[in-house]
Order: structure tokens, then sequence, then C-alpha cells
């Protein structure tokens, strides 16, 4: 059954507000239920006892406040990564992913069902592209976690975006829901806490850049050489790697912050001592941070991973010239939660 109400979480402040005020209620009734919902996750009006009763009912009428259903939810073995899978209200599913890293709880979100870009090392690019997620949808993959971390006596502290789907496709939700998640009447997490990551969509990027966000960008570079990169990741052939280069040069020059490239390391394709010179080259004297993620081998995609010493060798190639960069752990393997591992149960793989 299609579910009508508009969903409480797709609504900025000043509408709620608004609409609260229309139904005859006192002004701070918006910042009653923000507090509620954002910042001790309440996740339904039965449970905001703050409020009368009879307006509790009023809200469960105007308002949808289930965003998603969790239907699974796996743990790694050591219980440092947890993967839950959920229905949106129309069936179409997205998967979100917590992970600890000594202090800190990072949450790994989606920005789509699915993704059209078509990456072929990608799970999810595996599986084609759903829809676009709403900012509410998106918000409320940190409020889940968040309930639960909050029921240990613990919190999130970093939000990535880079579960399924190209947040920069889905441009004005996945900033409106950053902008949610960063404002002290909502969630009140840290500007610096998010990061975006992006497949390079150039025209988007300078409008990021543009408008000056405080959030963290990554970029997912892979290669710098043109001919295999739009092999990997076929929008290379429409924003080909100079153009996105400069892109982040221009990034870099306006916000002054540094910028990080993600490249995963594949065995014999992209991992060789020439590839992370032609890297170095190709972003040198420039603000930034190369993470290098082994590949997380997917079947349609019969690659493999580098190996951890040749992703040293590559590294130290890289800070030889004065590149700074890490070896990232490879995360989730196992729950098939890793990088362009999620991918809609039974869809992919
Ligand atoms: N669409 C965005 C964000 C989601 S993908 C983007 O492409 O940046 C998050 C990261 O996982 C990206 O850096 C992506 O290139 C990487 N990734 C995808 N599949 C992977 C795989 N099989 N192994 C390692 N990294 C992968
Ligand atoms: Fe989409 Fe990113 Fe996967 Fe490419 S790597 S298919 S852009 S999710």
């Amino acid at each position: 059954m299609e579910i009508k109400q508009p969903l409480i979480y797709d609504l900025d402040f000043e509408t709620l507000e608004s609409q609260l005020k229309a139904l005859g209620q006192p002004g701070f009734r918006a910042k009653q239920i923000w507090t509620a919902l954002y910042q001790t996750f309440r996740v339904s009006p039965d449970e905001i006892t703050t409020l009368p009763k009879d307006f509790r009912e009023k809200l469960n009428q105007s308002y949808s406040f289930k965003a998603l259903d969790p239907v699974k939810t796996i743990e790694s073995k050591d219980g440092r990564t947890i993967k839950t899978l959920y229905k949106l209200n129309d069936g179409n599913y997205i998967e979100a992913v917590l992970m600890y890293y000594d202090e800190r709880r990072t949450l790994c979100i989606s920005s789509q069902s699915g993704c059209g870009i078509g990456c072929s090392f990608c799970a999810t690019g595996q599986m084609g592209f759903r829809r676009n997620l709403s900012s509410g949808e998106i918000v409320a993959q940190v409020l889940y976690f968040a309930r639960m971390l909050d029921g240990m006596g613990d919190h999130v502290t970093n939000v990535v975006v880079m579960g399924m789907g190209e947040p920069f496709q889905n441009y004005d939700n996945v900033i409106t829901a950053i902008n949610r998640l960063n404002d002290p009447r909502a969630f009140g997490l840290g500007a610096r806490r998010f990061t975006i990551s992006t497949v390079g969509l150039v025209p988007k990027i300078i409008q990021f850049a543009d408008e000056g966000y405080q959030y963290n960008l990554a970029i997912s570079l892979h290669t710098v050489d043109d001919t295999l990169r739009s092999k990997l990741i076929p929008i290379n052939k429409k924003y080909p790697v100079d153009e996105l280069i400069s892109a982040c040069r221009y990034y870099v020059h306006k916000t002054s912050r540094r910028i990080t490239f993600e490249y995963a390391l594949i065995q014999g394709v992209n991992d060789s001592v020439e590839d992370a010179l032609a890297l170095a080259k190709k972003i040198s004297g420039m603000i930034c941070h190369v993470n290098l993620i082994p590949l997380n081998p997917t079947k349609k995609f019969g690659e493999q991973a580098t190996s951890a010493d040749q992703a040293q060798v590559f590294c130290d190639t890289l800070e030889a010239h004065n590149i700074s960069c890490t070896v990232r752990l490879r995360r989730g393997i196992e729950i098939q939660a890793g990088c362009g591992q999620l991918a809609t149960e039974g869809e992919s793989n």
C-alpha cells in the first residue's frame, strides 16, 4: 500500500513549523518534535510523551514516521562491522554499514537505491539504478544507527556517503540530508565529520566547491589512464581524467580543503610502480590524500586484489613523490559490506 502522508524527515524546520501552526499548534512544537526525532531518536509520536495525546494522534494521521524497514542485519565475526538491509516504502532496497574504528563510529550510508553509473568492479553498479533517495530516507539511515548506538551509551562520530549510489547524481537531496544532520537544531554532527564520495561528476564538483561546504570530498579516481578509466568507469568518457583533476584543483583552491582520492588496487591492472608514478605526476602539488583500497572482488568482475606487499610498494612510491597516502584495511568483506559490495540480496555477486 502506498503511503500518502509526507515523510516527517523530508521536511525542513520552517516547513514543519508553518504546517504545525496551521494545525493550531504553538510555535515551540516544531522544536519539540525535532529534538525528539533527531536528538533522542524517537521513532513515532507515541514515543514523544511530552506531546499532548490528541496531538500525537494528529501527528500520526498527518505524517509518516517510517522511512525504512530494517529487514536484515548482519555482523562481522569480530562484531566491528554491522550491515543493515532496509526496505523502502515503495519496495526498493538499500543498505547502510556501521564500522567501529578505534574511537570512531563511522556510518556508510546510501544515496540511491542501486546506481546507474555502472562501474564494472562495483556490485551496486552491477545491479543497475532503481531510484534516488529522498533527503529523509538518507537522514533516516543515520538515525537508525544513532538510536542503536544511543541504547549502548555510544554515538555516531562520522558519516560517509559511500554506500549504494552516486551522491552527486542526487545532489540536492544529499546536501539537504547532510545539512539536516549537521544542523544543531537537528542531529548536530560537525561538518567535518561528513564525507561525500563521488565518481567524478565535474559540474557537481564545481558546484560543491562554489557552495563552500565544510564537508569532506572524496573522488573515486582508480587510475589516471583515460582508456583504462573509461573501461572501469563509463562516465569517464564524459568527464575524462584531465577535466576531473582540473575540477579537483579548483575545489582545493576555492575551499582550501584537502581532497581525498580513492584508488582501488586491482592486481596487474592499475597497481604497478608506473601507475603510481603517473598518479603522482597528475596530482602533484595538490593538497590531497590518497586512500589505497585493495579491490573487493565481485563475481561479475574477474579481477583480483593487489597483494599487501605490492600495495605498500605503490604507497611508498607515492610518498617518495610527496603524496600522502594510506593503505586502507578491507572491512566487512565476509558480510559483503566492503566498498562496492553493497547490493540488494540475491541481485548480484
Ligand atoms: N558512487 C560513489 C560512492 C559510492 S562507491 C563513488 O563511486 O565514489 C564507494 C567507493 O567504493 C568508491 O570509491 C568506489 O569506487 C569503491 N568501490 C566500488 N566497488 C569497489 C570494489 N569492488 N572494491 C573496492 N572499492 C570499490
Ligand atoms: Fe555507482 Fe560508485 Fe559503484 Fe560506480 S563505484 S557504480 S558510481 S556506486
